[in-house]
């Protein structure tokens, strides 16, 4: 084909929309804008971790002009800039349609972590992982919204293993030059500065904005100059240090956040409370009202009708609390602007305001001021409604108003590219199928069906194979063995499960540190393609119960060993810094690991974060999940795998309750748990090791005369056309949209 050859002017118009590209997060989600950040550096995209602005700093403005000009990278630069600017400019999306009551006021959304992509560390786990899918879909849905949380400099603490096999933190600085994050300036160029009075002192804060598609996050940093130090570490780290520090950090998130965006003119329709710790904002929001001349009471029934809280986990260490000393501490000299008493302030975070005894909950702040409450899923939703039906003590359990909304994820964004490319290939024809996925460079394919719109942009941004992922009834489609054939799937599957064992034995490697001739050939033996591969990876909360297989550890020895149906494990995670319980889990596994006769057949993979959890999703064959029910409110990991093809192993808590059918993953025991944990562990382990030996193991070796087998694709095929579309948080946003958000419903 022919191109016009550039002018200067285009292309110096190209180098500024590249460089704003990089720092909108929409190509996390874009597989032609990763390939063509990769393209220009394929080492850099690796070594910085998938970070476009580091890529361009690596990169010279010379040379980037210079590969403008080369054809075929020109073509991908050109069609991945017109891709995100029809995606920004895009006028006719389901809110415009769905969600008129919310135009031209955003809904602010506050969430103490927000876990977009690996080169943006500040999340924790899965709360900020779901918050960061939450702003991607609002995005996509043309649905207005600002997202508030804070700059930790530090980000979440990055893990290594010592030779005691113990989890040991360590931090490294988050520069913000190198991130894709812009400061917030004013009029004259000058960074915004805004202020709250916490304990003693007026603590000062910048902002840093997030660009996620068409929403702004904006991410408050204490680390200015007027602040003293131990000020300026405020926003040091995700959950960082103490009780004192947690409270303060939880006064600049919601009083803080508030204040920023009555500076940049924001007028929110609705505050959207991500958990309990943003729940000060409902008292700034209540200040606003009485500097205003409302009275007290008449600010809280206000306020309510402004505000509606997520609450996100049953387990009680997950509500923050706060004494009356530390509140006083904290909050005296702020309450004395709303001319409260220390008791005024500490009734709104009591279930019995006069029970001196009660510590300030935020979840119960959060409660009393919001005009709607949910749970996370069905059953969290039930749980809820016992745990704080003694707020609301005139009502039966069934009244308590907290209803519930199950969680999803972003499907694009867990799509691994891989899958992506095998669609475009399955939907476009063949001359298109690029290698790995994220190789880079494929411009103008040779599409073989016609109408797939491999190169074509729609009005939405999307080509128009990529808009067909996003359609229920294309997911319902994958039931039919004649769209998509097994023999496609299966080899599907095994690239991925090759990709991730690849990925696994490099980490592995890294962290053996052990970078000697040999040694690349020992960690090339590590895992085995063929074999059925089990993940677990999430946080190392002991409710999660990682460890629970190995109870049976004689009969998983003689699993792993043999040789006509081999399986093998693939753990990660991270424990809190305070949980040394959570802590001796890791150490378990990593023991077996490398001293048992597992020994090659399990590994742990260190410093789990967004990147490992993408190539785990996608690449095991069964998603392990085995939580101490009711305490896994929703659980969103095992959600990512159905789009990927993986299959769920979990007990029937949180989503899986509802998304497991009997045909589409695998369930461990029943719709119910006994009393006594003790009695549960026991039951749940023998279940676990009942299903994975009587169901799991024959049905993954059981292939046909062809060398398929043919139940488990049938399976994969169930999971996607069940489980995709529904545990998306496209659908949960709108859900969130039409029931919560819109007052007049
Ligand atoms: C999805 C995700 C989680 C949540 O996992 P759960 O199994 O729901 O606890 C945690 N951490 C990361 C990095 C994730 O991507």
């Amino acid at each position: 084909m022919t191109l016009e050859p550039y002018t200067v002017d285009e292309i110096t118009s190209q180098v500024a929309a590249l460089n704003r590209l990089a720092r909108n997060l929409w190509w996390t989600w874009d597989q032609d804008a990763q390939d063509l950040f990769s393209a220009l550096s394929r080492r850099g995209w690796r070594n910085l971790y998938h970070n476009p602005v580091a890529v361009l700093r690596e990169v010279s403005e010379y040379e980037l002009r210079v590969r403008l000009q080369d054809r075929e990278f020109g073509a991908l630069a050109r069609r991945v800039l017109q891709k995100f600017q029809a995606y920004m400019d895009d006028k006719e999306t389901w809110a415009a349609e769905h969600a008129r009551g919310l135009a031209g006021r955003p809904v602010a959304y506050f969430s103490a972590e927000f876990g977009f992509h690996e080169t943006l560390p500040i999340a924790a786990g899965g709360l900020g992982v779901l918050a960061g899918d939450h702003i991607k879909s609002a995005s996509d849905l043309g649905l207005g919204l600002v997202g508030i949380s804070l700059f930790y400099r530090e980000g979440y603490f990055m893990q290594s293993i010592n030779e005691e096999n113990w989890q040991v933190e360590y931090y490294t600085h988050l520069n913000p030059r190198n991130l894709p994050v812009e400061p917030v300036l004013d009029a004259r160029g000058e960074p915004v500065i805004c202020s709250v009075d916490i304990a003693r002192t007026q603590v000062f804060f910048r902002t840093w904005r997030v660009n996620v598609g068409r929403n702004p996050v904006y991410l408050l940093d204490t680390d200015i100059d007027p602040n003293e130090q131990h000020l300026r570490d405020l926003t040091l780290r995700v959950y960082g240090g103490d009780g004192t520090t947690r409270i303060m950090q939880e006064m600049l998130l919601g009083i803080g956040g508030v204040r920023l965006l009555r500076e940049l003119g924001v007028a929110p329709s609705v505050f959207h409370m991500n958990e309990g710790h943003a729940a000060f904002l409902a008292l700034e929001l209540m200040r606003e009202k009485m500097a205003g001349g409302l009275s007290s009471a008449e600010a809280e029934v206000a306020t309510r009708q402004e505000c509606v809280f997520t609450t996100h986990t049953p387990v009680p260490a997950g509500h923050d609390r706060f004494n009356l000393d530390l509140m006083d501490y904290a909050l005296g000299r702020y309450i004395r602007q709303l001319g409260w008493s220390l008791d005024e302030l500490m009734a709104f975070g009591r279930v019995d305001p006069e029970d001196e005894k009660e510590t300030f909950c935020m979840t119960v702040l959060a409660l009393k001021l919001s005009r709607a409450a949910n749970g996370v899923s069905e059953l969290h939703g039930e749980v809820s409604r016992e745990m704080w039906q003694s707020l609301y003590a005139d009502r039966a359990i069934e009244e308590v108003p907290i209803g519930h909304i199950t969680n999803g994820i972003h499907t694009l964004g867990w799509m691994k590219g891989t899958v992506r490319s095998f669609w475009r290939r399955e939907l476009c024809g063949n001359g298109n199928g690029n290698g790995s996925g994220n190789a880079g460079g494929q411009a103008d394919g040779n599409p073989g069906a016609p109408g797939c719109g491999a190169n074509e942009v729609l009005p939405s941004g999307l080509a128009r194979w990529e808009a067909e992922l996003g359609q229920p009834d294309f997911w319902a489609r994958i039931e039919d063995p004649t769209f998509v054939k097994d023999e496609e799937l299966w080899a599907l599957r095994y690239r991925l499960r090759r990709e991730l064992i690849e990925f696994s034995r490099r980490r592995l490697l890294i962290q053996g540190e052990r970078l000697t001739r040999t040694a690349f050939i020992e960690y090339d033996h590590l895992l085995n393609p063929d074999a059925l591969t089990i993940g677990f990876a999430r946080r190392f909360a002991t409710y999660k119960r990682a460890p629970l297989i190995f109870d049976h550890y004689d009969d998983i020895v003689k699993l792993v060993k043999d040789a006509r149906r081999p399986v093998q494990f693939i753990f990660a995670g991270k424990a809190h810094p305070r949980d040394d319980e959570g802590k001796r889990f890791i150490q378990k596994v990593i023991h077996l690991s490398k001293h048992s006769e597992l020994r090659g057949h399990l590994v742990f993979i260190e410093n789990y974060d967004i990147h490992v959890a993408r190539m785990m999703v996608s690449g095991c064959d069964i998603w392990l999940n085995n939580p101490r029910r009711p305490l896994e409110a929703s659980g969103t990991s095992g959600m990512k795998c159905g789009v990927n093809g993986c299959l769920n192993l979990s007990i029937l808590d949180g989503w899986w309750r509802e998304g497991y059918d009997g045909t589409n993953g695998f369930g461990i025991g029943d719709d119910s748990h006994p009393e006594n944990v003790e009695e549960q562990d026991r039951r749940d382990s023998a279940n676990l090791y009942g299903t994975l030996t009587e169901k799991v193991i024959p049905t993954f070796f059981n292939r046909d005369t062809a060398g398929l087998p043919r139940q488990w694709i049938r399976m994969i095929r169930r999971a996607m056309a069940t489980l995709v579309h529904q545990y998306s948080t496209d659908r949960m946003v709108k859900e969130y949209a039409t029931r919560y958000y819109q007052p007049d419903r």
